[in-house]
């Protein structure tokens, strides 16, 4: 086989947990990746970085689980990369720190593989710094060390030198443990027992990064017990050394204390609309569940040559006004704008209006051009109301793009006020088939704290596809983005706990963190 035929492969450290604690090259690696072998600590979430055609391997390395061994996982990688392919092999933190890392490059090196590391973010500097506790600090700590507490440390055959690492920590130097939660009394017996001080400040960082992250502090001869009364397990990182006790006002431990920290939301949205509440909830701190309910389907063939009709006729100046009342309206015309081979020149003398700021932005970001009204409250009756007290709509024609089930309130107070009112359904909106399960099992399971509605379809849509789990919903409470979409909460029976105002997503988000704020006390 020639040296060209053989592929390579790439260590990639996948960061502590976090997707976005991932470093630009390893995310290129991901993109480029034909096969992609990961680890358990990897978040998955990265794996969608991935080519639809890439070979996903789970080689769940996780201590007691063994999908596949170390012997298994090296041959695995040589026989991809000798077959000519781009292998990602991606580990939680980085490649070389507790993650044998080292030895599969060197084995890959000996059959003559092409290897190259890209380092990520180990959990020891992560986790800590997630939970307020600086690894080093320039008064207390000048070292710091990484050790694996896999090792048995009562065991005369332990590499792990106690009576150093106390040494290290008696003059203040940092103690990261990675696996070492199994053992907790023997670590720090071993470390007492070696002269290091019984009340020297330690911690630990559980699920690290992550919004399910867990993190506590106590003296060393105490944090057996307290880790054991909060229930905390692996993974975990422990943290031994006066660095756990210097941020006493809590000014580094932004993480935990986020507003939405500790809460998981679920959003109904579709697909393509659901990630930046995703993103804003995330940032908050909040665990988010996607259930889209609804689909954004193309109308039929028909509906879709009138819709044509219509644009061809828009382009011509046939039409005054143009409104659109949602993203989707925006999104679905640009499609059809490109088909039809216009561009944003046809539309210089409409005027446009829009329901939402977000609709407004999504129109300037298609189409560079500034809607002319938005009205002060995003809903039809103000957008009507504000259209007919801005000029006399008799005569007009206006031009509406919407979903097939809007309601026609807008449309009969424009031609109330004279307009003559073309309603053209540019987009078909379906209720999805079913919920995904995961969604289904954490209300079941009573884990989820928050569902938020953004339409009326959205509720109805979600209690029929939850069915027989339909009573597992009183335990979760409803922010819903306006009256309209709380008035159909409340015809199916739910409570409304908080409603936003203004009715956009923004809005929603600040409803939702002043209720949990509320509810914090
Ligand atoms: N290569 C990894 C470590 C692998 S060893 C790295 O650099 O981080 C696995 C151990 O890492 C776990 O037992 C735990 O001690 C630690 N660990 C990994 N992810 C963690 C997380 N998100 N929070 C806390 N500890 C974590």
């Amino acid at each position: 086989m020639s040296d060209k035929e053989i592929g390579i492969v790439y260590l990639v450290g996948a960061g502590p947990g976090d997707p976005e604690l991932i470093t630009l090259k390893a995310l290129r690696c991901i993109e480029a990746a034909e096969v992609l072998v990961f680890d358990a600590l990897a978040n998955p979430v990265l794996l969608e970085y991935a080519a639809e055609d890439c070979e996903l391997i789970d080689a769940g390395k996780r201590a007691k689980d063994h999908k596949l061994t170390q012997d298994e996982t090296n041959a695995l990688l040589a026989e991809h990369a000798l077959a000519g392919k781009i292998v990602v092999r991606l580990k939680g933190g980085d490649p070389y720190v507790f993650g044998r890392g080292s030895e599969e490059g060197i084995y890959l090196h000996e059959r003559g593989i092409p290897v190259e590391i890209v380092p990520g973010i180990t959990a020891a500097m992560a986790g800590p710094a997630y939970a307020g506790i600086p690894v080093t600090h320039r008064n207390v700590a000048t070292t710091v060390t990484f050790i694996t507490g896999h090792e048995d440390p009562t065991k005369d055959a332990t590499q792990t030198d106690y009576r150093g690492l106390s040494l290290l920590a008696q003059k203040g130097g940092t103690l990261c443990f990675y696996m070492g939660m199994g053992r907790l009394p023997n670590i720090v017996e071993e470390l007492t027992k070696h002269g290091l001080s019984p009340d020297t400040p330690a911690g630990v960082v559980q699920w690290g990064t992550l919004p399910k992250q867990r993190s506590l502090r106590a003296p060393l001869n105490e944090l057996a017990d307290a880790v054991n009364e909060a229930g905390l397990g692996a993974p975990a990182i422990i943290i031994v050394g006066p660095v756990c006790d210097v941020d006493t006002d809590h000014a580094l431990d932004w993480f935990e204390h986020r507003p939405l920290f500790g809460q998981t939301v679920v959003i109904t949205r579709t697909r393509h609309q659901a990630s930046a509440l995703r993103q804003e909830l995330e940032d908050l701190g909040a665990t988010v569940l996607e259930a889209p309910t609804i689909e954004i389907v193309e109308p039929d063939d028909r509906q879709r040559h009138m819709n044509r009709t219509y644009l061809d006729q828009l382009a011509d100046g046939k039409f005054d006004w143009l409104i659109l009342t949602s993203v989707n309206g925006v999104w679905a015309m640009k499609d059809e704008w490109e088909q039809l081979d216009l561009d944003s020149r046809w539309l210089s003398k409409l005027r446009v209006a829009t329901i939402g700021d977000a609709t407004a932005d999504a129109f300037e970001q298609e189409f560079n051009i500034r809607p002319d009204l938005v009205p002060t409250k995003f809903v039809a009756e103000s957008l009507a109301a504000e259209l007919i007290a801005a000029e006399n709509m008799k005569g007009k024609r206006v031009l509406m793009l919407r979903a097939d089930i809007a309601r026609p309130l807008l449309r009969e107070k424009l031609e109330a006020a004279g307009a003559e009112v073309v309603d053209a359904p540019v987009y078909i909106t379906q209720q999805a088939a079913s919920l995904p399960e995961d969604v289904v099992e954490a209300i079941r399971d009573g884990v989820v704290d928050w569902i938020t509605f953004t339409s009326s379809s959205t509720v109805s849509n979600f209690v029929e596809l939850l069915g027989k789990d339909r009573a597992a919903l009183d335990r979760v409470k409803v922010a819903s983005i306006g009256p309209i979409t709380s008035n159909t909460v409340r015809e199916l029976g739910l409570t409304v706990t908080t409603e936003a105002d203004p009715h956009t997503i923004p809005g929603l988000v600040d409803a939702l963190v002043d209720a949990v704020a509320a509810s914090r006390g």
